[in-house]
């Protein structure tokens, strides 16, 4: 028997039309070198309306490709809400992507058009020759003079392109399955990952984002959105935001610790999100120039582990929780958030608020032991992590890439163990496991635990080679500024809190922990720099 529900889609056109009516006043604000630039939601909708028009007059049909390479601003949002929202689909290119990793991506998701922010012209000058679909490019915030074009390709300057186009657009009606947006995994290894949302996915994600076990995003907010819109769909927040009326402030360029500062002392966001690079960034900061962040109701770290020593620092110094949250590109991102069940308190709640997470409704987990079979949910047990969902990938585009894939279900590449009560704890991704005489050396533990150490700014971990075990970790640590430590006197420092045949004999200062491009650990870089010797290391 069929329902007698409405078989309505779920749009992101109904999303843009809802946001900027309903939610016309809420705001989003853009930081520049002269201070913040407001718009309301009420004139990003007119804007993405003018924008959609201006594409269709460029050509943009059907489920062309339209890129952006852009900061977090309000003409970012603008492209956000009307590419989707005219049927077109929407890649985000990474910035930071090495250029060759670019170049594949832009010619594999076959833009059509790029949206580039002004600062960013020069960087994306270089490889625009050799990006084989693009037409047009439109240049935001800046002068197009200042890029030349190779033949065949037209520059547009995004204000004056916008201001000659009406304020409505006549938005269809699509298939909710359909393209909305895509996004490629950074690939650290093998080529980049196209990564494509639906109407459906985004719709039903952003709600998530919202609910009261993840975000609890509301019109009441303020979100101050870090993490790069290149990002992962910068974790969902833009869409969550519009979607409740959420007010946004998007940090543009300005993304290193002074900046941030200043933006939350003048805009007091109630939320914000970021890898934990950006909040130990941020810590540092204000340990040396105190001012009042409690405006902050919450923040949400993930993208690599929270380390707990920087959730009590943000709590018990600046009185700001921090909430723990899992995901990837392929999981939309969310795939888990650390909320400790109702009946936890004290350090029992703590201990839940270190994991990974629990599991939303619509995320179904399971572990696989390394003999392919299910592992148990005893909160012991460690498997590589599947996942599945009505807003986790089951392909890439153009690209099955089957080793990816089981039975349907997201192989997500990362190990863990999981409670009873379905919070996840990953010890590491499996890429990155140290196997010490047949036994697993979780790199997050170790990492977690020396960044405990007062003196300690950052900490990473690596297996290296070793002709009695097999592998032994080897730690990299960045010391905080004007903070002196000896490898030995870490060393104890672990004594009593690692279990001992885990206790690492190598070891290495550095000046600063390599970074992918979306500012996470790059074990890989510092594998490489250990192997070719650059490391200096001292060894007990
Ligand atoms: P990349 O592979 O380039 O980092 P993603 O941004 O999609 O691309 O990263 C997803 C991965 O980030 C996850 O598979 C996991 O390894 C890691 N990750 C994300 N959140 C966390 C977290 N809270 N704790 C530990 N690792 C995390």
């Amino acid at each position: 028997m069929l329902s007698t529900m409405q078989d309505d889609q779920l749009s992101l056109a109904d999303l843009l039309r809802h946001g900027s009516t309903l939610h016309s006043e809420s705001e989003v604000v853009t930081w520049t070198s002269s201070g913040p630039r407001r718009a309301t939601y009420g004139q990003v909708g007119q804007r993405a309306a003018r924008l959609a028009n201006a594409l269709r007059g460029l050509g943009v049909t059907g489920d062309q490709r339209v890129g952006t390479f852009m900061w977090n601003n309000a003409e970012h949002l603008e492209a956000y809400l009307a590419i989707p929202a005219m049927g077109a689909v929407l890649h985000t290119l990474n910035i930071r992507l090495f250029p060759e990793q670019l170049v594949f991506v832009a010619n594999h998701a076959e833009d059509h058009v790029v949206i580039v922010d002004g600062t960013l012209v020069p960087l994306f000058a270089k490889q625009l020759p050799q990006l084989k679909t693009v037409k047009h490019v439109i240049v935001a915030n800046g002068d197009p003079a200042t890029l030349e074009a190779p033949d065949g390709v037209q520059v547009h300057a995004y204000d004056e392109l916008l201001a000659a186009q009406p304020e409505t657009f006549d938005w269809p009606v699509v298939d909710e399955r359909s393209a909305a947006a895509m996004c490629y995994t950074s690939g650290t290894t093998g080529d980049p990952k196209g990564v494509v949302y639906s109407h459906r996915s985004i719709w039903l994600h952003s709600m998530q984002v919202c609910m009261s076990d993840s975000m609890r995003l509301d019109q009441s907010d303020k979100a101050l959105v870090i993490v790069p819109m290149f990002h992962a769909m910068s974790w969902g927040m833009p869409y969550a935001a519009f979607m409740v009326g959420a007010s946004m402030i998007m940090p543009d360029r300005f993304l290193q610790p002074e900046p941030i500062a200043q933006i939350l002392a003048a805009e007091r966001p109630t939320f914000a999100g970021a890898v934990p690079t950006i909040w130990q960034g941020l810590l540092q900061h204000l340990d040396a120039n105190p001012q009042d962040i409690s405006h902050l109701r919450e923040v949400v770290v993930g993208g690599s582990a929270a380390p707990p020593s920087m959730m009590h620092a943000f709590e018990e110094r600046y009185g700001v929780p921090i909430l723990h949250a899992w995901g990837m590109t392929e999981t939309s991102p969310l795939g888990s958030v650390a909320r400790p069940p109702a009946s936890a308190t004290g350090e029992e709640a703590w201990r839940y608020r270190y994991t990974q997470g629990r599991f939303p409704a619509s995320v179904r987990a399971r572990l696989i032991g390394d003999d392919g079979n299910e592992v148990p949910w005893d909160g012991e047990s460690v498997g590589e992590l599947e996942v599945r969902g009505p807003w986790i990938a089951g392909g890439y585009y153009g690209d099955a890439d089957p080793a990816k894939f089981h039975d349907g279900w997201l192989r997500t590449g990362d190990v863990g163990k999981i409670t009873p009560n379905g919070y996840l704890t990953l010890t590491d991704r499996a890429k990155d496991v140290i196997k010490s005489g047949g036994e697993w050396i979780s790199s997050v533990d170790l990492e977690n635990t020396v960044m405990s150490h007062p003196a300690v700014a950052e900490a990473a971990v690596i297996g290296v080679p070793d002709e009695k075990w097999d592998e032994r970790p080897l730690v990299a640590v960045v010391l905080r500024e004007g903070e002196r430590v000896t490898a030995e006197e870490l060393r104890t420092f672990l004594q009593d809190k690692v279990a001992k045949w885990q206790l690492p004999e190598h070891w290495t200062f550095v000046e600063e922990v390599p970074k992918t491009s979306v500012g996470k650990f790059d074990k890989k870089r510092l594998r490489a720099a250990h192997a070719e010797g650059k490391l200096d290391v001292a060894h007990f």
